[in-house]
């Protein structure tokens, strides 16, 4: 079958439900990754042929209930570096790249490089930001948490793919006992995390290709207690932090203000919040010393 008639296949299929730009977007990515042809390739040789046509029709019928593109794939990009992920973890965001950039430009002084740091990533998923900021920082010992067995494996996956040693942990960060364990052996320069912040309520707001194949325990809280994981994490933090260290979240762009008043009552200090290139608040940092 000749590939420019598959991509015909493909606009007629999502015709209204994605953008043209979009579907061309998924039929790109697919050709190459399954049949090794870029799209300057196929603009040349408009002819191509295909012997098997199952394996990018299947897909297409996985894009038609809303599947992400990335799942389908199985990988992705987040910072640069690839990343394996399927349905137990969450797809690696553009404003978690930006956080880990926040985390790197604010460790980024040459008296830093050869400074040994320790750091924690709670709910790692996919390990994109342990793996991202063990790459950039080499010098640190990276550890990356999660209460999702399933989610550790792919990101011990990942960890190899991008040939950085992550130490994982299998815990529950609510249950202060658990914590309290690994903050007795260890303490950490940095904590950082982005952990389920998605209220119930916002629900109605979101992509079916979110709600309907992304895991809900990476994105749900309840809606009359949505800052749990913050709350614990800010307690744990206060034990597991170095005298100087620094606790960075990804935050709910609704919650901004809730989420500073919370680091507040834990009295920690330079409380900074920080917006994303949409402008919506989407990180802070706090610091345990003034
Ligand atoms: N760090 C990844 C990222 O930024 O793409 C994934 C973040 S996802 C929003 C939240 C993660 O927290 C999920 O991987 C989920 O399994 C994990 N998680 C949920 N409840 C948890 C708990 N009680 N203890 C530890 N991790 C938890
Ligand atoms: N930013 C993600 C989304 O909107 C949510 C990530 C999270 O809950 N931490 O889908």
């Amino acid at each position: 079958m000749k590939l420019k008639e598959i991509q015909n296949t493909f606009r007629t299929n999502l015709n209204g439900a994605y953008e043209n730009e979009e579907i061309d977007r998924f039929f790109y990515l697919l050709i190459e990754d399954y049949y090794g042809v870029s799209r300057l390739q196929l603009a040349m040789n408009p002819g191509i042929e295909i012997e098997n046509s199952k394996a990018i029709l299947d897909a297409l019928e996985l894009i038609k209930e809303h599947k992400p593109i990335q799942y389908i794939m199985g990988e992705t990009e987040f910072y640069g570096l690839p990343f394996k992920v399927n349905g137990h973890v969450l797809i690696p965001r553009p404003e978690t790249e930006e956080l880990v950039e926040w985390i790197l430009n604010c460790h980024s002084e040459p008296s830093e490089e050869s400074r040994k740091i320790t750091i924690l990533d709670i709910g790692t998923g996919s390990g994109c930001i342990a793996i991202a900021l063990a790459k950039n920082l080499p010098n640190a010992k990276v550890y990356a948490l999660d209460v999702s067995k399933d989610a550790l494996k792919i990101a011990k996956q990942n960890a190899e793919l991008n040939k950085v040693n992550i130490e994982f942990i299998e815990a529950d960060i609510l249950s202060l006992c658990q914590g309290e364990d690994i903050s007795k052996s260890q303490k950490f320069d940095i904590i950082v995390s982005n952990p389920p912040y998605v209220r119930e309520l916002e629900k109605e707001m979101m992509n079916h290709n979110v709600l309907d194949h992304e895991p809900h325990l990476a994105l749900f809280v309840k809606d009359n207690n949505p800052l749990l994981f913050y709350e614990a994490i800010s307690g744990f933090a206060k034990t597991a932090l170095t005298e100087n260290g620094q606790l960075f979240f990804e935050i709910n762009e609704y919650l901004g203000k809730e989420t500073v008043d919370l680091l507040e009552k834990y009295k920690f200090k330079n409380i900074e919040l920080k917006q994303d290139i949409f402008g919506k608040n989407r990180m802070v940092k706090a610091e345990i010393n003034s």
